[in-house]
């Protein structure tokens, strides 16, 4: 499954910011998340749900934002907003473009934590 090495990946990221802050844990972490990256928000939360079982993350909250892509058209010049998963033009339909957003696939806040779970062991 392609969304749960992606989910892997940034916890690994999430892990190093943790440990860099010392911190006891994470209760969230803020995810942007494009529609043209080619993740799917919703498998990528059921892929976070699986890689956190049994980590320290097991009582983190994920939450993704998924960011409308944005594409300026170099045939007629207008900005639009391709409504699937392909670049296009939503004008003319070129696919001579920009894009200028919707691939992000970051992490934008994280919030430091006491974890839950590991509190009552
Ligand atoms: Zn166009």
């Amino acid at each position: 499954m392609h969304e749960l090495s992606i989910a892997q990946s940034i916890m690994e990221r999430v892990e190093a910011l943790r440990a860099e802050h010392d911190a006891a844990g994470i209760a969230s972490v803020q995810l942007q998340v494009g529609t043209l990256s080619g993740v799917d928000p919703y498998a990528l939360e059921m892929a976070f749900s699986v890689a956190v079982e049994g980590t320290l993350y097991a009582a983190t909250r994920w939450d993704i934002q998924s960011i409308p892509a944005r594409v300026d058209c170099r045939s007629c010049g207008k900005t639009t907003t391709p409504d699937g998963p392909f670049p296009i033009c939503m004008n003319c339909d070129s696919t001579d473009i920009k894009i200028v957003a919707g691939r992000e696939l970051m992490i934008d806040t994280i919030e430091v934590g006491q974890n839950e779970e590991t509190d009552h062991v």
